[in-house]
């Protein structure tokens, strides 16, 4: 829709639309709906893009901005809660093999990493190997 035609629009919703004001009060109202579709429209397009199977990267240089922004812009809530839960449990798990935390995992903590129980066990093995060919 062009400008004009918006004028048009917002005279036709104005209260009164000889006056200019109330005109401009309409403007801003129909401004913001406007932005709000725009909002809306954008969304959809990125989401299509995603189920298509286009990169954060893709997206990103399209709107001229970093992979990062472009996921953390466009990232439902729930999403990112999902990513961080996932991260955090990547962080908890032990540094040596990789396995998560769990009620049957004991795990023990250092300084900057973790060691499951199997590890534990292994490394004890091992060092009891060599002790042996001592
Ligand atoms: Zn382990």
């Amino acid at each position: 829709m062009e400008p004009p035609d918006l004028l048009a629009k917002a005279r036709s919703k104005s209260s009164d639309p000889e006056d200019p004001l109330e005109t401009l009060s309409a403007a801003i109202a129909l401004s913001t709906e406007l932005s709000e579709d725009a909002d809306a429209l954008i969304d959809i397009a990125v989401r299509d893009a995603r189920d298509a199977g286009a990169s954060w990267t893709a997206i990103g240089e399209r709107f001229g901005f970093s992979k990062q922004a472009a996921r953390k812009r466009f990232t439902p809530p729930f999403a990112e809660r999902q990513l961080a839960n996932r991260r955090r449990k990547r962080d908890a798990a032990c540094s040596f093999c990789r396995r998560p935390p769990g009620p049957r995992v004991h795990m023990v903590h250092g300084e900057g990493g973790r060691i499951c129980d199997k590890c534990v066990a292994l490394a004890g093995d091992i060092v009891a190997g060599l002790a042996k060919r001592r």
